[in-house]
């Protein structure tokens, strides 16, 4: 009998360490859901999808009030507004999720620093990963593309040239908040942007603030997703959550 075999027959059937079997570290207590992966621009089976190139906005509203305005078509594109925030967030509302959503920046580059294609993806509306040309544009780092916004650093600058369409895969984990409106457990996320990982299982201090230090305050398990105009035309398009 070879050796190989031997062991083998030996694994399969009976050998234990201390008295105990293989069959006790088996979990058998719940069964993956089976989902077909997503191929080239088709989302996985089980993803909602927010923005699939229909030209129909109907999944979004203003961030504050009223119908979306933004440019829709093969894909969405920041409409800038004069003295008025013009951003547009989900109907639905998320809390835990996976969100793919694929951004271009324009070809075309006016402005400098923060004023160079500027968005942002807000998780819960509150949370903003960084949407900004970032190709051979200098501003502080963290708040450069890939960032959390004023939070973190990204861990590389994986920015593509202007007018490229860019990839942002993105898992999302929610605040907890104590029936008495304190923290139970803040947020985390990871980013991973064309491919490359840029922010890894990072926490969140809290809400994005533009001025001061962040500090969480109780809001609901889900808020809807946000995206930012701050005055750039940037596009936007395969946009689609799992939820977790
Ligand atoms: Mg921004």
């Amino acid at each position: 009998m070879k050796k190989s075999f031997l062991l083998l027959v030996l694994s399969g059937c009976m050998l234990t360490t201390n008295g105990q079997k293989p069959e006790e570290t088996e979990d058998w207590s719940k069964r993956p859901n089976i989902v077909t992966p997503g191929k080239g621009t088709l989302p996985p089976s089980d993803a909602i999808i927010l923005y699939g190139g229909s030209g129909d906005i109907d999944n979004w509203v203003h961030e504050k009030d009223g119908p979306a305005t933004w440019e829709a078509g093969d894909f969405l594109t920041v409409k800038p507004k004069e003295n008025v925030d013009n951003g547009i967030k989900t109907k639905q509302a998320f809390g835990d999720v996976q969100l793919h959503i694929e951004w271009r920046t324009p070809d075309e580059v006016v402005g400098d620093g923060q004023g160079r294609g500027n968005s942002g993806i807000f998780l819960m509306g509150l949370y903003e990963v960084q949407v900004l040309d970032s190709y051979e544009n200098e501003t502080y780092y963290n708040g450069q593309a890939g960032s959390i916004y004023k939070q973190h650093i990204p861990l590389v600058n994986a920015c593509l040239p202007p007018g490229q369409w860019q990839t942002y895969d993105i898992i999302f984990k929610a605040p907890v908040f104590n029936g008495d409106g304190s923290l139970h457990s803040p947020a985390f996320v990871t980013v991973i942007q064309n491919g490359l990982l840029v922010q890894n299982h990072v926490e969140l201090k809290g809400p994005t603030e533009y001025i001061g230090k962040p500090k969480y305050k109780a809001h609901a398990e889900k808020l809807p997703l946000m995206l930012q105009e701050h005055g750039n035309p940037v596009s936007y398009r395969n946009i689609w959550v799992r939820e977790l």
